[in-house]
């Protein structure tokens, strides 16, 4: 049977960590975000953790002994007035707060760094790390939040997080750090880093979870990528992308605009 061109759902030729993710959290969820491109417009709390990223990004550029909350208020204002957060937050269909509540959760978020660290003694080698590379055969492409160096010179990969801690009932440990251990084995694979420790920053809980990486870590990363991989090239030879229903569907973009198969009418 010759298969019409219009029938041919074309994968992305590279993945990255949190794609990988989506997919194994729902495929049908990769298909109309990645193949078919429908993407979800920014959220509140996305574009507030995008905010928090940015200042946060910004207060690392300065000079160490610089690093205060006072200078957090003087970046935030400046990217809130200079660069376009104010139009981004002020378009946002859906605003479950005020602007002033937006701004206070977000100052909150970024001045709880405080509670985690000391900005002024903390050096980074690296923040907004882009890491191009493949794992056995899978391109891979993403952006690490921020990187350190522990006292044996070996890397410590950071990333901010504004939402809440996920609850282990919910979430396996596989899961929440899944992303970071691909990361580790990302930067092994392209610079030759050995990655020592994952840290996930819960900025507004003022708390922080850190792993040691570990080599089964690594190796189950890489099983996960490569098997990730070979789902995604065969649900598009198929056309078939399961629907994993569950009760996240109730917050998700795609059954709210009526474009899931499993929750159309
Ligand atoms: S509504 Fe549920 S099944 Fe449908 S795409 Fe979203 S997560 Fe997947």
């Amino acid at each position: 049977m010759i298969v019409g061109f219009k029938n041919l759902l074309i994968a992305p030729k590279s993945l990255s960590p949190s794609s990988i993710s989506l997919f194994r959290a729902c495929p049908q969820k990769f298909k109309l975000s990645y193949i078919d491109k429908i993407k979800e417009p920014p959220t509140w709390h996305t574009v507030l953790g995008s905010f928090v990223h940015e200042v946060l990004e910004h207060l690392y550029k300065q000079d160490p002994k610089d690093r205060n909350q006072e200078i957090v208020k003087v970046i935030a204002t400046d990217r809130w007035s200079n660069h376009g957060w104010a139009e981004k937050v002020n378009k946002l269909a859906e605003k479950p707060d005020t602007i002033a509540g937006f701004k206070r959760s977000a100052f909150q978020a970024m001045i709880n760094l405080w509670e985690l660290e000391d900005p002024t003694t903390t050096i980074l080698e690296g923040q907004e790390v882009e890491v191009l590379t493949e794992i056995d055969g899978v391109a891979l492409k993403g952006y690490i939040d921020r990187i350190a160096l522990d006292a044996d010179g070996k890397v410590v990969i950071s990333d901010y997080k504004t939402g809440k801690v996920p609850d282990s009932k919910y979430v396996s440990d596989g899961e929440k750090w899944f992303q970071l251990i691909a990361y580790a084995l990302m930067l092994k694979e392209a610079h030759q880093k050995t990655t020592s420790t994952l840290e996930l920053y819960y900025l507004s809980k003022k708390t922080k979870h850190s792993v040691a990486v570990t080599q089964e870590h690594l190796v189950n990363a890489q099983q996960v990528i490569v098997r990730t991989r070979k789902s995604i090239d065969e649900s598009c030879t198929s056309g078939e992308f399961i629907c994993n229903v569950t009760n996240l569907c109730n917050w998700c973009y795609y059954k709210k605009i009526d474009i899931c198969p499993a929750h159309r009418n």
